[in-house]
């Protein structure tokens, strides 16, 4: 899996900064995370070709989070798309955009598929031999999901070497990571266990935006990367309460108590000049955090 950073801001963008939003590359599946104005530029600048998203998840329909939703649509039909795309949003965010292509009288080339969220109760949305994606509701002024990809390995890895080793037939090593035993050259019988072994099924979970809320611990335990939003320093945690927003110690809180991997925030309010104090905020209590910022590519 690896996750690329187009936007690391809050509502407010910066000089050369865009608001939320990621893709994900898995098992050569693309997935868009939050849509906001400006989502074009940064798939040109940090050449994400734009043919290649398979998914889109908005989050919730505060405009740095979707705004640029319309315009990415309507670009696929300029570019000509074909290729099915598939958006994961609320029923909130659907409305506006039928209405919007309505008005428009926009004609796709391609098969858009809208799939509304309004449960109140996670649930999985998608789910493929490779891959599931299941929402985390998370606790903001309207209606928010976070999500949460995992992937799905079946088959076990085979030590090639030892296989060889063992005189195995290459006819049989896929049997061999199916988790069936076989038998070599010589008749013996050659248990799965001893020339495979498992592969971990990495997880990655999108956090933004919330107040500190503890329920979604449960479903983020032990992944290996929690993005979470912090919008705010703990000094400003009235107004973090205010805007239901967390700060990088509520982010901190809930990376130590699901016991995750990495955490990553972002989600930054314009007012702070220097990221590094939300570092060291979140430092104080989980030690393995990054900063998000635009063009970051990480590895999961
Ligand atoms: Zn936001
Ligand atoms: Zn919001």
């Amino acid at each position: 899996m690896k996750l690329k950073i187009l936007g690391s801001q809050g509502a407010l963008p910066k000089r050369g900064l865009y608001s939320s939003s990621q893709v994900l590359n898995i098992k050569n599946k693309y997935i868009l995370i939050d849509c906001p104005e400006g989502i074009q530029f940064q798939l040109k600048n940090y050449r994400v070709k734009f043919s290649k998203i398979d998914f889109i998840l908005i989050s919730h329909a505060h405009g740095d989070h979707y705004f640029g939703l319309m315009g990415l649509i309507s670009t696929y039909s300029l570019l000509r798309r074909t290729n099915k795309l598939t958006i994961f949003c609320p029923k909130v965010v659907s409305e506006i955009i039928n209405s919007q292509m309505k008005i428009s009288s926009i004609f796709l080339y391609y098969d858009l598929e809208i799939i509304s969220l309004n449960s109140k109760d996670s649930e999985k949305i998608y789910e493929s031999n490779d891959f599931t994606i299941v929402t985390i509701p998370l606790k903001h002024s309207i209606y928010c999901n976070g999500f949460l990809i995992s992937e799905k390995n079946n088959k076990r890895k085979l030590n090639l070497d030892l296989a060889k080793k063992l005189n195995i037939n290459k006819v049989y090593f896929n049997k061999l990571t199916k988790g069936e035993n076989v038998f070599n050259e010589m008749g013996r019988e050659i248990d799965f266990r001893d020339v495979t072994s498992k592969v971990l099924n990495r997880s990655y979970a999108y956090c933004s935006d919330t107040i500190y809320f503890p329920n979604i611990i449960e479903k983020i335990t032990h992944i290996d990367l929690l993005y979470h939003e912090s919008t705010f320093l703990e000094k400003d945690k009235k107004k973090a309460k205010l805007t239901m927003h967390s700060t990088a110690m509520d982010a901190a809180k809930i990376a130590s108590k699901a016991q995750v991997s990495k955490l990553l925030i972002g989600h930054f309010s314009s007012r702070y000049e220097n990221l590094d104090l939300f570092i060291n905020e979140v430092k104080q209590r989980f030690q393995n955090v990054e900063l998000a910022f635009d063009g970051k590519e990480i590895n999961i």
